[in-house]
């Protein structure tokens, strides 16, 4: 089976979040598995050129709101699996991924480009697998080429929705320029008077998934659905939560290159060095008896931060440290910023995205903090587990498929998990935590718990694969 996943940001060559992840290591755990994929992203500023391995098309001429675009596509299997990046300057070449009034028109741009070069280097896949607003165009624009044009009667969308809340919403006169202004097309985009890129991936593709279980039920409530809920439910019978995995090869803490000290399930004795290595590196007293709770996220409401504003005094009040890394919101932002000038010796900050520190906060951490709002998957609290580092979640989304809350009399369970949303809620299980850390027996079982679990993508992978054979079929 071919399989061509089209996505606006992958590993390593762009990431914002959890969607460049998923984006970069499914095709090649795909290819493990035995199908024949291929991804198809943008080239922007932000991607190193050493992944740029050669260049795979000069002249990609793409017609573009009447005239005619030349586009170069750069080859690369810097991610385990043949990958084409488009470079279009103009569009991608910017200080930042997304954040554009005119990103809809990147991504328009984008998706056209991506079908075109298709084309262009062979036969049509069986499968083209589409992800959030971002690809939404390519939905309509295949499944118009599909009434006419016999290069692709054969192929199928899948469309995978990582986060409802950002949608690709614009003006519907943009249609036109886009040469999606037919009926069908515009009925497609079509929702409250504007048009809505992941409305029109959500109404044509031939098959939806959401990345996790539970996140499949959510976005059929309103709450979740962003007004889209009841195009959800219309397309319940059509759509599969699949938990996302982890790429082991990178978020591994026996070998992880970012981190200085490495440990296993046998032998955690790395992690304490880690954790040494940690505090020293944010200027903390080091007392390695005392834990510390750790955050990385982009700091937006989703994210539950509120709700860790109002406990962060009271896991000080503990003796416990707090680290958090992340970029956002200023108001957020600024939270963390008193919080460690408040209390410099127990609280240590790093405002921005950085990479390596993320592995080395996972692996030098003892409790990860995740009290979403709402998660389409979340991937930090899998990589915790994988590192030993214990979490703390809200019951949402892969956030519940994936923590079992700790069970202290028969040893059972990977971390704690609360329903409500909460304070109050939180403040409970991080006393449970704090009291679970005191006794080091205890501790050890809900860490070997979380690191013997297997969120590895081969699971996910066959997860998908039987979905494109039933996507296939229809
Ligand atoms: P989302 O996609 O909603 O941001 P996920 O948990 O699915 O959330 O994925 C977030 C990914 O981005 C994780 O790999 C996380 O480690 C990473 N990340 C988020 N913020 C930062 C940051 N400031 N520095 C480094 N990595 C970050």
């Amino acid at each position: 089976m071919r399989v061509a996943v089209i996505a606006a940001e992958a590993v390593p060559y762009s990431k914002t979040g959890g969607l460049g992840d998923v984006a970069g290591a499914l095709p090649k755990a795909l290819r493990q598995v035995g199908v024949d994929s291929l991804l198809i992203t943008p080239c922007y500023l932000q991607t190193k050129s050493e992944y740029l391995w050669q260049t795979a098309i000069d002249d990609l001429w793409v017609d573009w709101r009447g005239g005619s675009y030349r586009a170069k596509v750069f080859y690369s299997e810097a991610n385990g699996s043949p990958t084409f990046l488009i470079d279009a300057p103009e569009y991608f070449h910017r200080d930042s991924i997304y954040g554009y009034r005119e990103d809809h028109e990147r991504f328009a741009f984008f998706n056209h480009a991506a079908l075109l070069l298709l084309r262009r280097i062979g036969q049509a896949p069986d499968i083209v697998h589409l992800n959030d607003w971002h690809c939404g165009f390519a939905a309509v624009e295949l499944a118009s080429n599909r009434k006419w044009d016999p290069y692709w009667s054969n192929t199928k969308t899948v469309f995978s929705i990582h986060n409802m809340a950002y949608q690709g919403v614009f003006g519907t006169e943009d249609l036109w320029n886009f040469g999606l202004g037919s009926d069908f097309a515009r009925n497609a985009f079509m929702s409250n008077g504007a048009a809505s890129a992941m409305k029109a991936g959500l109404e044509i593709s031939d098959t939806l998934s959401t990345v996790s279980r539970r996140y499949s039920f959510e976005i059929q409530s309103p709450e979740n659905g962003y007004g889209l809920d009841w195009l959800v439910r219309q397309r319940a019978s059509r759509l599969i939560g699949i938990t996302n995995g982890v790429d082991y090869d990178v978020w591994n803490p026996q070998t992880d290159p970012e981190i200085d000290a490495h440990f296993s399930l046998d032998n955690l004795d790395g992690k304490i060095e880690c954790k040494r290595l940690l505090l020293d590196q944010f200027s903390l007293p080091i007392d390695l008896n005392r834990p510390i709770f750790a955050s990385i996220t982009r700091l937006t409401a989703q994210k539950g931060i509120d709700l860790m504003m109002q406990v962060a005094g009271e896991i000080l009040e503990a003796g416990a440290y707090i680290i958090s890394l992340g970029s956002g919101e200023r108001a957020y932002e600024n939270f963390w910023q008193r919080l460690r000038d408040h209390a410099p010796h127990q609280v240590g900050v790093y405002r921005g995205y950085n990479e390596k520190l993320a592995h080395q906060i996972e692996a030098g951490a003892d409790m990860f903090m995740m009290p979403s709002k709402f998660e389409p998957c979340g991937l930090n609290q899998m990589y915790s587990l994988r590192y030993g580092t214990v979490p703390i979640v809200r019951a949402v989304g892969g956030l519940d498929d994936t923590v079992r809350n700790f069970d202290a009399v028969n040893g059972l369970g990977n971390g704690f998990k609360f329903e409500a949303y909460s304070a109050d809620k939180f403040q409970e299980k991080i006393y449970e935590a704090i009291f679970a850390y005191g006794d080091k027996d205890t501790w050890r079982t809900l860490q070997r718990n979380g690191m013997s679990d297997d969120n590895s993508w081969e699971n996910a992978a066959r997860k998908y694969v039987e979905l494109y054979e039933w996507t296939r079929r229809l």
